[in-house]
């Protein structure tokens, strides 16, 4: 079988290859570089053709943007520097005619709140069943079977700032 492509034989120069021995290379079927093969390769694609022929990685990298989390949700958001944003866009007129929006620390529940938290759901699911048995009306049957739902949530370790805020203040 005749070869399509250039072949040469070169003798190893990296750091992984032996000098002594002799290492084939072929040309790129694209460009035409020589590309270490198999013995047995037919025809190959250097890297860099291949990095053309895909598009490169999606790379997420966590950028601190000194933004608070959701702040695009936001009706009004105001960075440090005065941009002002309604819902995440951006209002360049009124650039520096706000205060910045305060940042509020999202604080975290150590253990013991956790747990006691988790204690208090138990006893207020335990009082909500008995309230939702002596109820009549599918209407206020709902609203408790909400509550006892949200609780139940809790007790499942669900600790979000307004699932909390809104069972235990
Ligand atoms: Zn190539």
């Amino acid at each position: 079988m005749e070869n399509k492509y250039a072949i040469e034989y070169r003798k190893g120069s990296k750091w992984n290859e032996s000098p002594d021995c002799l290492y084939k290379f072929m040309e790129c079927k694209e460009c035409g570089a020589f590309e270490k093969v198999c013995e047995d390769t037919t025809a190959v694609t250097c890297y860099e053709c291949v990095n053309e022929m895909c598009d490169p990685p999606e790379i997420k990298t966590k950028r601190n943007s000194g933004k608070p989390s959701g702040w695009h949700f936001m009706k009004i958001f105001v960075d440090k520097d005065g941009n002002v944003y309604f819902k995440g866009v951006q209002q360049p007129k009124l650039k520096g005619t706000i205060p910045p929006t305060e940042i509020k620390k999202k604080k975290r529940l150590s253990k013991k709140e956790k747990q006691k938290y988790i204690q208090e759901a138990a006893v207020k699911v335990a009082s909500l069943k008995k309230e939702l048995k002596g109820l009549r009306w599918k209407k206020d049957k709902k609203i408790v079977e909400q509550k006892i739902k949200n609780y139940m949530k809790v007790m499942n370790g669900k600790f979000t700032e307004s699932l909390v805020s809104k069972l235990f203040s």
